[in-house]
């Protein structure tokens, strides 16, 4: 079996310092890791639209899952994403949609067992105007790159002085979805490059930012790609079947040169979980199978960090769990006002689950073990 443990100061402050060791076979390794603790965001102005359409959106989203798994083409996964170990001895967990999420129970990494083939998946993603939309929205545009770009940004840049002790010189956001990130580092001085196969991601990219994001396949096409110092995948490793070959295809790109990757990923481990698993009829994001078809626990994202030839070296813990029991709470009461009345509380409720890390996301950095 894969583990992991931690050291940790028994107050839990904004930031501290933990040490991380991995254990296998009789194997150890520590790592010194630095964490970060919550971010507030102003999530029910971001959200607007989405909370009056909330029972639309959950009628299309679960109609649309449910054709997409009752399809007899789904691929059976033989070995976990990210351990290789085989799915014989997996936990079944709870089915989602006609979807399996199961526990791999020699690394924890949780996964969709019977997935869509990759070529579905890619059609999704190269066709849904749906799924950008969500991101592409003009009107809340400022407030995603205030409360959102801007501070993953600045997270970025300042861990990569930190870790390596000079600015970046250059970045790329693999799966960038409309650029609102490579916008942000541009804001911030530094150059940045996305990627991204979604036409509509590209467009909207190009007409509101100016920016022309790059159209190529990260995996077969990185050879092809400039020369970046940091690689960022923000909420994307969870959407593709090979989780590790994303990162070794980073680590090739980026050779031996002092350099750093970053991805955000959804938890399995947290509150918002537990409030979805009580209402697994009405979910809209988080135990979505469509997007998150790997669902990753500290353990098994490290774990994918190791095997992907990096090590991590920061982590930052936030979410919107108590946003979600609120939602999923107003749509089973049927009473869109317990979203207004409660919003004041939203930041202070999540900042203590921040603080305790029951949250839905986790965002990890680390450095090459390759490097020289
Ligand atoms: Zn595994």
């Amino acid at each position: 079996m894969i583990t992991w443990s931690r050291n940790t100061p028994f107050e839990a402050t904004d930031t501290l310092q933990e040490t991380w060791t991995y254990h296998e076979d009789g194997h150890q390794k520590s790592i010194p890791v630095e964490i970060f603790l919550g971010k507030p965001i102003d999530i029910v102005s971001l959200k607007k639209e989405n909370i009056e359409d909330f029972a639309s959106k959950i009628d299309s989203i679960s109609q649309s899952r449910k054709n997409l798994y009752q399809d007899t083409s789904l691929e059976h996964v033989m070995v976990c994403p990210v351990c290789s170990s085989s799915t014989d001895t997996a936990t079944k967990i709870i089915k989602i949609y006609g979807a399996q999420y199961c526990r791999c129970n020699y690394c924890t990494h949780h996964f969709v067992l019977d997935r869509l083939s990759q070529k579905a998946i890619e059609e999704f993603y190269t066709s849904n105007q749906t799924y950008q939309s969500t991101y592409a929205d003009p009107e809340t545009l400022q407030k995603r790159l205030k409360d959102i770009s801007l501070p993953k940004a600045r997270w970025t840049i300042e861990r990569f002085e930190h870790l390596v002790g000079q600015k970046p010189k250059k970045i790329l956001d693999v799966g960038t979805g409309s650029g609102h990130f490579v916008h942000a580092c541009r804001t911030l001085g530094i150059e940045a490059d996305g990627l991204e196969i979604s036409q509509s991601g590209v467009k909207f990219c190009k007409d509101i930012f100016g920016i022309k994001l790059i159209q190529k396949d990260f995996i077969t096409e990185w050879e092809s790609l400039g020369d970046y110092d940091i690689i960022t995948f923000w909420g994307v490793i969870e959407h593709v079947p090979g989780p590790v070959i994303m990162l070794k295809t980073a680590a090739q790109l980026l050779d031996k040169k002092p350099s750093m990757i970053v991805t955000e990923v959804p938890r399995w481990a947290c509150f918002g979980t537990e409030v979805q698993k009580l209402f697994p009829t009405s979910i809209i994001r988080h135990l979505d199978p469509l997007g998150h078809i790997q669902m990753f626990t500290d353990s098994s994202l490290a774990t994918t960090f190791l095997k992907g030839g990096f090590e991590p070296n920061a982590a930052w813990y936030f979410g919107m769990d108590y946003y979600e029991l609120l939602v999923q709470t107003a749509h089973h009461l049927g009473d869109k006002n317990i979203l207004e009345t409660m919003k004041s509380y939203i930041n202070p409720i999540q900042n203590a689950l921040d603080h305790s890390r029951s949250v839905d996301t986790i965002v990890l950095a680390g450095t090459s073990t390759q490097a020289e």
